[in-house]
């Protein structure tokens, strides 16, 4: 995911250029001089969002052609569901992500949305209904409060606050010297990595999008923190369409579907249960880590 996020490193450089205005992405690569990796198709339209399901339809995918990264993955992803992607690092996970979010074409085959081709929208459709709590989050030079806020930049005071309790940052930021308007960012205040994961959540909980990506979100979190924010995200994300890439299972078992990705391609799927009774590659995961755990 800390590819996807390049972009937004740069916005955040734009965005202190442009003094406060509202910065997009069409402006961000005018700014640069360069053209976006990807445009819209002449004539493309809204994605319209009924039900939130989406549907990987044999996609392939390299960012060089001598080196295929995705081969051939197909999966669906109903309404509502929770679906989890796990395997090991460099397997394609955050790619798929990536790609979910247009910023790379797919080399073959179609990502669908409610039916609707990602690539006959236009992208700025497609990222207003996608919320992403990435593996690194950009924080701009400014008030803790108003990176929140980015989230939804109309939102009203309370309904930030709202956001920074679900969050559980509400504590941390009552904490800090000049409260909810401390300036965060390189010019500011330094956020560890699991306060930072927990605005970016933050923002995602105030944007309230129909589909959730969540990219390792809670993987700088201790165990507590992350089953307190797991249980309030479940909470919020029920009317969602969400998926997770998760390092640690303990994350995802009480996903609809789990995918696991080796190599560009998945080698399975099913239920945690089912994973679990198959004695597979995923039984063999787990394993490992609940041996992990009783040794931590
Ligand atoms: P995961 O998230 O499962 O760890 P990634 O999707 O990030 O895996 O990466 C899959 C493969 O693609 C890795 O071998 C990685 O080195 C390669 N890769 C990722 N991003 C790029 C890029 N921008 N250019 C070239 N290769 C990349
Ligand atoms: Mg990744």
């Amino acid at each position: 995911m800390m590819q996807i996020f390049m972009p937004l490193n740069f916005l955040g450089f734009v965005y202190r250029e442009m003094k406060g205005s509202l910065a997009n992405i069409e402006r961000m690569f005018d700014l640069l001089g360069r053209k976006p990796l990807v445009e819209d198709k002449p004539g493309a339209g809204r994605l319209a969002v009924t039900d939130g399901a989406i549907e990987f339809d044999d996609v392939h995918f390299h960012y060089h052609p001598e080196r295929p990264i995705l081969k051939g993955v197909s999966f669906r992803v109903e309404p509502r569901q929770k679906v989890a992607i796990v395997g090991s690092s460099g397997a394609g996970k955050s790619t798929l992500f990536k790609l979910l979010f247009r910023f790379y074409e797919v080399s073959g085959g179609a990502i669908r949305i409610d039916g609707q081709a990602i690539d006959s929208v236009t992208q700025s459709s497609l990222r207003r209904n996608i919320g992403v709590v990435p593996q690194d989050t950009v924080l701009f030079n400014t008030s803790i409060f108003e990176n929140i806020r980015y989230g939804k930049v109309d939102a009203d005071d309370e309904e930030v606050w709202r956001a920074i309790r679900l969050a559980h940052l509400d504590q941390f930021i009552t904490r800090l010297p000049e409260g909810e308007q401390t300036l965060v960012g390189e010019r500011g205040l330094k956020l560890s990595g699991g306060e930072k994961q927990r605005v970016a959540i933050a923002r995602a909980i105030l944007k309230h999008p129909p589909i959730m990506v969540f990219d390792e979100a809670t993987s700088s979190l201790d165990s507590h923190s992350e089953q307190h924010i797991l249980t309030a995200l479940s909470e919020i994300a029920r009317e969602q369409t969400t998926l997770v890439i998760a390092h640690r299972l303990s994350t995802v078992v009480d996903a609809d579907k789990i995918l696991v990705l080796d190599q560009g391609e998945i080698v399975e799927q099913g239920s945690h249960q089912q994973l679990l009774t198959k004695g597979g590659r995923y039984a063999a995961l787990w394993r490992v880590q609940q041996q992990e755990r009783s040794t931590d």
